[in-house]
């Protein structure tokens, strides 16, 4: 199982940067965990596109979904060249902030997100968890019998998620705030503070932290995760995990 980052900025992205976007790949099994600005030239680069099973959305927020209809374009051009035959299964939150998805039917499969077993694709078997946040959002789970990789999506400290993350291989958390921001991030997004002992609660193996405000210095936010969970690192585009 190796997770490619092609975005880990929010809600804009530092120069050069790209917003929320995850290339998750199994032997058999390929899916894009959420679309940011700047998602599809990162796919581009570092992924195989015409592999592509399934995209999974966590909420509808631009800084998670704004490269979904430019995705749609190059999944038509794949289409259009013969380079694939089959729609790409597209994972979406049933919630109000979600575009017409009539646009997308021609070249995907839409099936939208129910908490609990969502996803079932060659291999890999994914779970959603809902989140704490403006939007309807999701947490998902993913494994390939073999290896467990945790996404938090955006959201607010709740406990439950300790218990859905439990023993992951690795958590990857969203990391917006200082300490000192938890009441402007709380119910919303998560401190230093919070997503390190998220993954303490959970006896996650490994803790990865995303999601960063480019205005914010993402070492001195690792210096606040570390003091709570000592190997965490922080992610950047173009960044292999296996
Ligand atoms: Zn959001
Ligand atoms: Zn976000």
């Amino acid at each position: 199982m190796r997770l490619t980052v092609l975005g880990c900025w929010a809600p804009f992205p530092a120069p050069g940067g790209a917003t929320s976007s995850y290339l998750l790949e199994t032997e058999k099994a390929t899916i894009l965990i959420d679309a940011g600005s700047g998602a599809v030239a990162n796919l581009l680069k570092w992924g195989q596109p015409e592999k592509l099973d399934a995209v999974v959305l966590s909420h509808w927020h631009e800084d998670h979904t704004a490269d979904l209809p430019i995705l749609r374009y190059l999944v038509r051009s794949l289409f259009f060249t013969g380079k694939r035959t089959e729609k790409v299964k597209l994972f979406y939150p049933e919630s109000p902030e979600r575009p017409d998805m009539s646009k997308y039917q021609e070249f995907f499969e839409l099936i939208p997100i129910k908490e609990g077993e969502f996803l079932d694709i060659k291999e890999l078997k994914g779970w959603a968890v809902t989140n704490s946040h403006q939007a309807l959002s999701y947490g998902f789970k993913f494994t390939n019998g073999v290896k467990t990789f945790g996404y938090t999506g955006d959201t607010g400290y709740l406990p439950k998620h300790a218990e859905f993350f439990y023993g992951v291989d690795l958590l990857l958390a969203e990391c917006t705030g200082f300490k000192k921001d938890s009441s402007y991030t709380q119910n919303n997004h998560l401190t230093t503070e919070e997503c390190a002992l998220l993954a303490k609660n959970a006896k996650a193996k490994n803790l990865a932290v995303t999601h960063f405000w480019p205005f914010y210095d993402v070492l001195m936010l690792l210096d606040e995760v570390r003091e709570i969970y000592p190997g965490a690192f922080a992610v950047r585009e173009g960044m292999s995990i296996v």
